[in-house]
């Protein structure tokens, strides 16, 4: 699938990489300007966040998409940003490249339909205690209002173990590729929930076949607004890209 210059589920593993959360105009900058340093495609972030604590920082909202897009632009990278319930499909439509649905979202099945019915690409993460199967018949019910074009994600889910944040089920991956057509990319930053689990996950997502990686990068990890347990400093991703490459090299693919 081809998301403006951006080939996503060909030979090159495309990389998504940016903060959790939108925070301000000059942290989304300094990541976009990381992500395009290290060779990302992507620039990730949340405007809207789905945040466990209601008290918790909920994202700036449009004007978080606005600045990112601006940072996006000026780093020649596209964007991808959550939508969280229908009522903002249209904003995201009019400054993302790429929808966000959510692991809390994977099976709220009025906004797949919803999304089903714009014609932007869709990255579906996989639910916190969703099957395989399941995110598969998630992908079906966007692909079946008329919109095809839906990238898939492993993110982990919750298991027993608790020295990860989730487990990441590398497995997904070649069984995806196996049941579907659909690109699927892999997400360390979530996966584990630890940063230095990010480059080991990274690096096992893309020889296990991922067409992509999305992580959480941020220039001050250790205060961000969201997620700063598992964002990994700039020093860090552009050591996961530069290792990820061979990794990518190794089974056939380029990044
Ligand atoms: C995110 O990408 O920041 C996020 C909230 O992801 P997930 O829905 O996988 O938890
Ligand atoms: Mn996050």
């Amino acid at each position: 699938m081809k998301i403006g210059h951006v080939e996503i589920g060909g030979n090159k593993v495309v990389t998504m990489a940016g903060p959790c959360s939108v925070e301000s105009p000059e942290q989304i900058e300094q990541c976009a300007e990381i992500a395009a340093k290290g060779g990302a495609q992507v620039l990730r972030g949340g405007a809207f966040k789905p945040r466990s604590s209601p008290y918790s920082f909920q994202g700036l909202g449009e004007e978080g998409l606005k600045l990112m897009r601006a940072a996006a632009d000026r780093n020649g990278l596209l964007m991808v940003s959550e939508v969280m319930d229908s009522t903002q499909i249209p904003l995201l439509c009019e400054y993302s490249d790429i929808l966000q649905l959510g692991a809390r979202n994977m099976q709220n099945f009025n906004l797949l339909r919803a999304v089903g019915q714009v014609r932007k690409p869709v990255l579906l993460k996989r639910g916190i205690a969703a099957t395989i199967e399941e995110l598969l018949l998630a992908a079906e019910y966007v692909m079946s209002g008329g919109n095809y074009e839906v990238i898939l994600c492993e993110r982990g889910i919750r298991t027993f173990e608790t020295y990860t944040r989730n487990t990441m089920d590398i497995a997904a991956i070649p069984v995806v590729k196996k049941l579907s057509h659909l690109p699927i990319i892999g997400d360390p930053s979530h996966g584990t929930g630890r940063r230095d689990m990010v480059l080991p996950m990274a690096r096992a997502a893309v020889a296990a076949g991922a067409d992509g990686l999305i992580v959480e990068v941020h220039p001050d990890p250790d205060h961000a607004m969201s997620d700063g347990a598992q964002t990994i400093t700039p020093e860090q991703f552009y050591e996961m890209m530069h290792k990820v490459r061979a990794v990518a090299n190794a089974v056939g693919r380029i990044a």
